[in-house]
C-alpha cells in the first residue's frame, strides 16, 4: 500500500485554548516533488505561541491561517527525495514545514539546509528564532549594558531562559527571572544561575521587585504583558528600557486587555518601551549564531527542550505554552 501522509488543518478558529474542534487530521498521498523541488519528511516542529495568534481571524505581522489550511509552523525535516540542485537526500532543512508529515522544499519555500553535524534541537532552539529573539531583543532593542539590573518574564520558557542567561553572560549586575510556580523558580536559581526568581503565581510581583531592585529595573525583557508588565513599569530605573517581545497573557483573550496604567512612569523615569519582530533581523542571524555558539562552548548558555512525541499531539503541545506546562523550548518530534 502506498505511504500516506498526515496533516493537521485548522478546522475552526479557537476561543481560548485549542481544543478538539480546532484542528482536524487529514490523510492523503505523500506529495510529489516537482522539478526544482525536494520532498521533506518532517522530523521536529517548533511550537511557538505565535501559532495561536495566527489562528485568529485578525491582522498581524503574517496573515491568519485559513480554515482548511495546514497549521503554519517552523520545524526541521529531512530531505528524502530531491529534484533540486539546492537540496540533497539526507540533508536536514529548517523552515516553515507546517503541522504535517511531509512538506515540499523549493524556490520560495525559504527552507534552508542545516550545516552538517548541527544538533536539530539546538537548531530549533538557541540557533533558531527562539535564540535569535533573545539575543537581538536583549542586546539590540534593549541595548543591554554591563551593570544593568535586568528582569525577564516567562523566564523558564524558551526565549526567556535564553535571554536571562545571555544577560548574565554579558555582565548584568543582577538578573531577576519571573515565572509561575516554585519548581520553575528553583530551576531559575539552581540550574540557570539567575540572581533572583519571583513566582508570579504566589508572590506579589511589585513588592518583590522593590526588594530585589531597590534602585529600579534598567532593562525589562517582557514575554507576557498584562499585570506583570504593569508591575515592572511601576519599578523602572531612570532611563529604564522595556523590550516588548511578547504578550502571551493576552493571546487567548476574547476582549482587548486593559492598558498598563503604570505607563506614566516612562515619562517620569525618561524611559523607553519598544516592540520588535525577529523577522526584521533575519539577515543578521549569522552574527548572533556566532555569539550564541561562543556562549555555548564556554558553558555559559544551556538549552533545554520539552519534547512531545507525535504529530497528533501538536495541539496539546501548543496549549502547554499557555498553561505553563513547559520548561524550555516546546518541540514536537515526529
Ligand atoms: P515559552 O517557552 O516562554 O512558553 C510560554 C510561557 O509563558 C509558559 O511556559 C508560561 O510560563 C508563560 N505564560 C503563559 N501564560 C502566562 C500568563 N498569563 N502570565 C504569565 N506567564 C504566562 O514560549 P516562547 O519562548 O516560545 O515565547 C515567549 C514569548 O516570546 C511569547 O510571548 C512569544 O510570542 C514571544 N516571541 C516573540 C517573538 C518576536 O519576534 N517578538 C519571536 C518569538 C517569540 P509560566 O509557567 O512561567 O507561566
Amino acid at each position: 500500500m502506498a505511504e500516506e501522509s498526515r496533516r493537521l488543518v485548522l478546522a475552526q478558529r479557537p476561543t481560548g485554548l485549542v481544543d478538539a474542534s480546532t484542528i482536524e487530521m487529514r490523510t492523503g498521498p505523500v506529495p510529489e516533488p516537482g522539478e526544482g523541488e525536494a520532498l521533506v519528511r518532517v522530523r521536529y516542529l517548533s511550537i511557538d505561541p505565535t501559532i495561536r495568534t495566527w489562528m485568529n481571524d485578525a491582522p498581524g505581522y503574517l496573515p491568519p491561517i485559513g480554515i482548511g489550511e495546514v497549521v503554519r509552523s517552523g520545524g526541521i525535516g529531512e530531505v528524502v527525495r530531491s529534484r533540486s540542485d539546492r537540496y540533497r537526500e539526507g540533508d536536514l532543512v529548517v523552515g516553515m514545514v507546517g503541522w504535517q508529515d511531509h512538506a515540499l522544499a523549493g524556490p520560495g519555500s525559504g527552507m534552508q539546509a542545516l550545516p552538517p553535524g548541527v544538533d536539530p534541537l539546538a537548531a530549533i532552539n538557541v540557533f533558531g528564532v527562539t535564540g535569535m529573539t533573545a539575543w537581538f531583543g536583549l542586546l539590540e532593542v534593549g541595548t543591554m549594558r554591563p551593570g544593568d539590573v535586568v528582569v525577564v518574564s516567562g523566564a523558564a520558557g524558551a526565549t526567556g531562559s535564553s535571554a536571562a542567561q545571555i544577560a548574565k553572560a554579558k555582565g548584568a549586575a543582577k538578573v531577576i527571572g519571573i515565572a509561575g510556580g516554585g519548581e520553575k523558580c528553583r530551576y531559575l536559581l539552581e540550574e540557570l544561575g539567575l540572581d533572583a526568581a519571583i513566582d508570579y503565581k504566589s508572590e506579589r510581583v511589585a513588592a518583590r521587585l522593590r526588594e530585589e531592585a531597590p534602585e529600579g529595573v534598567d532593562l525589562y525583557f517582557d514575554n507576557v504583558g498584562g499585570e506583570i508588565l504593569n508591575a515592572v513599569l511601576g519599578n523602572l530605573a531612570m532611563r529604564g528600557r522595556v523590550v516588548l517581545c511578547g504578550a502571551i497573557s493576552a493571546y487567548n483573550a476574547t476582549s482587548p486587555p486593559p492598558g498598563p496604567s503604570n505607563y506614566v512612569s516612562l515619562i517620569t523615569r525618561r524611559g523607553r518601551m519598544e516592540g520588535f519582530i525577529i523577522l526584521d533581523y533575519s539577515d543578521r542571524f549569522p552574527e548572533a549564531q556566532a555569539g550564541i555558539l561562543a556562549l555555548l562552548s564556554e558553558g555559559r548558555l544551556r538549552h533545554v527542550e520539552h519534547v512531545v512525541e507525535g504529530l497528533e499531539h501538536a495541539p496539546e503541545a501548543l496549549n502547554l505554552l499557555f498553561t505553563g506546562g513547559n520548561t524550555g523550548k516546546v518541540v514536537v518530534k515526529l
